[in-house]
């Protein structure tokens, strides 16, 4: 009786222990120690190193995990390899049925799969069992629903082919349900790699799918150090590679996989903002916080570590925020009334430590709970840093760990800069009551997630991923399927070039005075009257700074033109431009789809009316037929009036998400987009780049085609006569290798489209690595302009947008 009166009046919560007998069971059943699962069985290597699986929050050891090796990574690869031939070929509805039955039979393993999920990777029953294992099978309904409508919906499209994914250790299951259900339903096969600290789940996941049903071979997983993963990575039959894990690793595996034609996904790290309104229900907000930094124990990466709260309601806000830090429960992972609970391993705990130390040495103010942790396992308390400046490291880098950086803005335009001072783009949240405000400012925040007045909302319907150096590709939604899709009329790219070690790429001398080898024959004896095209750079022509000429030769070696032999500066200029053009006020994003359509409508009219002399000067350049140039300028307009279509009809959707509220898929332009452009149609080539580019609300720097540059340098005086404004258009020509080297090496360029040679393609993915800019690259493979798909497929249009994903919740 006295201890019921104790426990009302304390009001504390006792201990409410999820039982592990059931995972103990699985793992004894395994002997506690794991093959790798490949082609629906278990395969040990023989003389196999193995790898120890503990349990964080009390260092158990659960089993031995196979450290897989080139052999075994071969023998998977060629399992997938096997595989995709029927599975590829197998139906949309007969795949939706498998992907249907694996649905079904998670959910019927559901507390297996969420107690060791939380055993092996430390997080609170709590998460695992209502959040990471529902999501789970969330997924492979959802994209069964995608395998039923493929053949109708996706008719242009076809599988990728063998699909290697890594994935990270802090939500096992739901980054390998993110990767597995829409490739596998899109007809790919798979080899997975989970992380080395989480391997179990993803092993009894295996299981789980072969009891399904799913055929030998479609889904492989290996277990493995980093090196595995780099064997995945490198192997030529993988055909695409999609990865989630840090940025370092990440830009590792853009170099890696640079110039092999291999499709690449990643989902990076992270420093979300998370913003606070004085208006915002602030008790509210504070639940926020505890949902958005302190779930996973902050092993989240879009986790909301940067607090951004409106000064004069600051010191009220830190003071609840405290209160309620005093609340936390942190403790044993299996106790369902637990908040947070282990962290991963020692190597982890040890790097929050030291972020925490940093913070303070970086003159923080260090802030934890007087609370109460278990004597053993890596716990670490809810912590939180104020008092830092913008630029410290601790506010600067991801931490991944149960820690709040806290700062103050005065006004919204002030909370913006703030939020987007980051090279990372994943998520944000926003709280305010006032829904004007609050969606103004997640339309301004650089984040492909941003919750308003909720966070860490995720759902397979919505896809997920990141702006800047947090990586590209979706996952989740229909956005996620094109990451597993390749254009009917495409085959694997399989790029070949010896790379030049003597030539450094894009080194260029400039061009010296050409001896033609015709004589001009203008008909008289005077000189003809000079017209060199400037380069066209923020709506001006302009000198090439260098003050180099090169000269265009026609196809019968004529002198026929000049034009300016660019450089650096003129990149930076076209640039610096562009950059001005995108974010003036109103800058082109900012503009109505109708006004960009109309432009468009503006340009492709002006060209109509110089149809002739565009013609003929393709005639002149490239030496082909009337008929050929004719269909080539007749195309250009035709494109032109394709994207002044699509600039007022590429938005986005309402996405049908579990959320009760709205969740608005809102496709953004990328922001400055470098575009070199191809050889073959000097003028199609060039429209169909720009177009979509613009018409999507994206500023351009454009590299016409560096053989025949004078079809785009005639092209700048319709744009000027077209009510184009300065700076969305810039065109710079020149070595188009040189000039490119500058524009994929510039910060301002968020994305490279690169239409040249094979080993072009291979530099320009190298070092996009930098600063983890998007690029598109044609490998120096033929494209035939003229046709619709593969000139104005809906490829264009995506590499023209990212997706943003807007959650707002409504009614109570
Ligand atoms: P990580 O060190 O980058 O590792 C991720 C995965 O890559 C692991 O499976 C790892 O294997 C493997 N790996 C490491 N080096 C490799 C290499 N050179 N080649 C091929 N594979 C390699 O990341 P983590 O520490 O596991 O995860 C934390 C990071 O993931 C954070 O930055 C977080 O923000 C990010 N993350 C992003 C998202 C997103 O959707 N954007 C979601 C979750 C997490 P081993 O484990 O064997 O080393």
């Amino acid at each position: 009786m006295s201890k019921i009166l104790e426990i009302f009046n304390t009001m504390e919560y006792g201990p409410a222990p999820e039982a592990p007998d059931a995972v103990k069971a699985w793992l004894d059943e395994h002997g506690r120690k794991f093959g790798l699962f490949i082609n629906n069985e278990w395969v040990t290597p023989k003389g196999a190193k193995f790898y120890s699986s503990i349990n964080p929050s009390n260092g158990e050891l659960l089993a031995e995990t196979t450290q897989a090796g080139q052999k075994e990574v071969d023998a998977a690869v060629g399992a997938a390899r096997e595989a995709f031939k029927t599975w590829s070929k197998t139906p949309g509805v007969t795949r939706a049925r498998y992907l249907y039955a694996i649905a079904r039979n998670l959910q019927k393993h559901s507390r297996l799969l969420a107690v060791l999920e939380s055993m092996d990777n430390g997080k609170p029953i709590r998460e695992s069992r209502d959040i990471d294992v529902p999501l789970l099978a969330r997924h492979f309904y959802y994209y069964a629903g995608w395998a039923q409508l493929m053949e109708t919906e996706l008719r242009d499209y076809q599988p990728v082919g063998v699909v290697g994914q890594i994935i990270p250790w802090n939500f096992p299951l739901l980054m390998l349900a993110w990767k597995i259900a829409p490739a596998i339903a899109m007809g790919n096969t798979v080899v997975l790699k989970p992380a080395s600290y989480t391997r179990l789940t993803a092993l009894l996941f295996a299981e789980i799918v072969a009891e399904a049903g799913l055929p030998a071979g479609v889904v492989n997983v290996i277990t493995g150090s980093s090196s595995a993963g780099s064997m995945i990575v490198e192997h030529p039959d993988v055909d695409k590679i999609a990865f989630t894990g840090s940025t370092d690793v990440g830009r590792t595996l853009r170099k890696q996989t640079a110039g092999s034609g291999k499709k690449l996904s990643l989902e990076l790290g992270g420093k979300s903002p998370f913003v606070v309104f004085d208006d915002a229900d602030l008790d509210g907000a504070v639940e926020g916080v505890v949902d958005a930094i302190w779930f996973n124990q902050g092993q989240v990466c879009c986790a909301g570590s940067r607090l951004i709260v409106q000064e004069n309601v600051a010191g009220k806000f830190i003071q609840k925020l405290k209160a309620r830090m005093e609340h936390m429960r942190v403790g044993d992972p299996l106790d369902k009334a637990i908040d947070m609970g282990a962290i991963v391993d020692q190597s982890q705990w040890d790097t929050i430590d030291g972020w925490v130390k940093t913070g303070i040495a970086e003159g923080g103010e260090c802030f934890q709970p007087n609370i109460a942790l278990p004597e053993k396992g890596l716990f670490y308390k809810p912590t939180l840093i104020t008092g830092l400046d913008p630029a410290a490291a601790t506010v600067q880098e991801e931490i991944f760990g149960p820690v709040l950086v806290s700062l103050t803005f005065r006004t919204p335009s002030e909370a913006i800069e703030l939020a987007n001072n980051t090279r990372y783009g994943l998520a944000a949240s926003v709280w305010s009551d006032n829904i004007n405000l609050a969606l103004d400012v997640a339309s301004k925040i650089k984040a492909g997630s941003v919750w308003v007045n909720c966070t860490n909302q995720f759902d397979g319907a919505s896809g997920f991923g990141g702006y800047r150096e947090s990586g590209y590709g979706r996952e989740g939604g229909r956005e996620g399927l094109f990451e597993y899709l390749r254009p009917t009329w495409m085959d694997r790219p399989r790029p070949e070039f010896v790379l030049d070690e003597k030539k450094k790429w894009g080194e260029h001398v400039p061009t010296l005075p050409t001896q033609p080898t015709v004589a001009r024959a203008n008909g008289h004896s005077l000189p003809p009257i000079d017209r060199t095209p400037k380069m066209y750079i923020g709506g001006k022509q302009v000198r090439p700074d260098g003050a180099y000429t090169s000269s265009v030769l026609s196809a019968k070696g004529k002198l026929i033109g000049q034009v300016g032999d660019g450089n650096r500066k003129d990149i930076r200029d076209a640039v610096e431009a562009a950059h001005a053009a995108h974010v003036a006020k109103p800058g082109w994003a900012m503009r109505h789809g109708y006004n960009r359509s109309q432009i468009l409508y503006f340009i492709a009219e002006n060209l109509d009316a110089r149809n002739a002399e565009f013609v003929k000067r393709i005639v002149e350049m490239t030496g082909r037929t009337q008929k050929s140039a004719q269909a080539e300028v007749d195309a250009s307009v035709e494109r032109l009036f394709t994207y002044a279509a699509w600039a007022d009809k590429y938005g986005g959707s309402v996405q049908e998400t579990t959320l009760r509220g709205i969740t608005v898929a809102v496709n953004e332009p990328v922001g400055v987009i470098g575009i070199a452009c191809p050889d073959e149609m000097p003028l199609l080539g060039f429209v169909s780049l720009m177009a979509p580019a613009i018409a999507r609300g994206n500023t351009v720097v454009m590299i016409p085609s560096q053989k025949y540059p004078l079809s785009a340098m005639d092209f700048y005086q319709v744009l000027d006569t077209s009510d184009v404004p300065g700076g969305v258009v810039n065109i710079v020509t020149g070595d188009r290798d040189h000039l490119v080297k500058t524009l994929v090496q510039h910060e301002d360029v968020d994305s490279l489209w690169y239409f040249g040679s094979a080993e072009g393609s291979y530099h320009v993915e190298n070092e996009s690595a930098a600063n983890m800019k998007r690029t598109w690259t044609g490998y120096g493979l033929p494209r035939d302009w003229l046709d619709r798909e593969q000139g104005e497929g809906h490829e264009f249009l995506h590499e023209a947008t990212q997706v943003k994903n807007i959650w707002v919740p409504t009614g109570e």
